[in-house]
């Protein structure tokens, strides 16, 4: 036995790559016996990682629709018995899901709470799992490090209104997103961006990290807001890159998403 008490509503959270380069992450609540996966591409690597750390699969959260976030929904459930929870704007696109979030709802994981957010423009019903105590957020493919996702299903306007939530975290907050494509979205960033020194230091640091074959997950909010075009669009500088110069917020929003699309 080398139980410590943990802080209530502390996480422990691991990372799960899966498919070409996303991530899933394995969730535990040290309090409880609650243990989950966001966003299972697939299931091996889910049990290869729960097999790792002994533990026993509760829930399923994930963010949104896409098979490459839910593809390993209905085994995991199958072989756990475990929750599945999702969108409830797309809940007829969640295989398995039983328990149906949006906007405001609170979603008790073991000791932890997780506040909900909509955060639609990627798809349709896309939803973020903020654990404030634990400060870490689940950002799908809506909010990635130095990026965003593209939006298949929605407007920029959609789009910017959902960053602007989760863009008003705390600094502290964790960001853990469903892709590792931060590399190449500090290349597009600093073509937006080129003399924003916070930028310039941690699209050195991502470099030195894949180098290493390092994750650059998790991101931090407070550095995001700082060096990722796609939280800055209140920029006058990067409006005024983009000959949009006076342009409100989400105008400068879609265009440094269509440049984004055709780098
Ligand atoms: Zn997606
Ligand atoms: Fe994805």
């Amino acid at each position: 036995m080398s139980h410590t008490s943990p802080a209530h509503g502390a996480l422990e959270i691991h990372l799960v790559p899966c498919l070409a380069d996303n991530y899933a992450y394995l969730i535990r609540d040290p309090g409880s016996s609650a243990v989950g996966i966001v966003d299972p591409s697939e299931a091996a690597p889910v049990e290869a990682a729960l097999a790792a750390h002994g533990l026993r699969l509760t829930h399923i959260l994930n963010t949104h629709h896409h098979f490459d976030h839910t593809g390993g929904n209905l085994e995991l459930k199958a072989k756990w018995g475990a929750e599945v929870v999702g969108p409830a704007a797309d809940r007829e696109r969640i295989p398995g899901i039983d328990r149906a979030l949006g906007e405001g709802d609170t979603w008790d994981f073991g000791t932890a709470t997780a506040r909900i957010f909509d955060i639609p423009g990627h798809t349709k019903g896309h939803i973020a799992f903020w654990f404030e105590q634990a400060q870490a957020v689940f950002t799908g493919d809506t909010l990635f490090a130095l990026g965003c996702g593209r939006m298949f299903e929605g407007t920029a306007d959609q789009m910017w209104a959902s960053l602007s939530k989760l863009a008003s975290l705390p600094d502290a907050t964790r960001i853990y997103c469903g892709h590792e494509y931060t590399q190449s979205n500090a290349r597009f960033a600093l073509s937006v961006e080129p003399d924003n020194a916070a930028l310039q230091a941690y699209a050195k640091e991502v470099d030195s990290l894949r180098a290493a074959g390092q994750p650059t997950i998790p991101a931090t909010m407070g550095r995001e807001r700082a060096a990722n075009p796609f939280l800055r669009a209140t920029e006058a500088g990067i409006a005024a890159r983009l000959g949009l110069a006076g342009a409100g917020p989400v105008a400068v929003f879609a265009e440094t998403r269509l440049r984004k699309d055709n780098f």
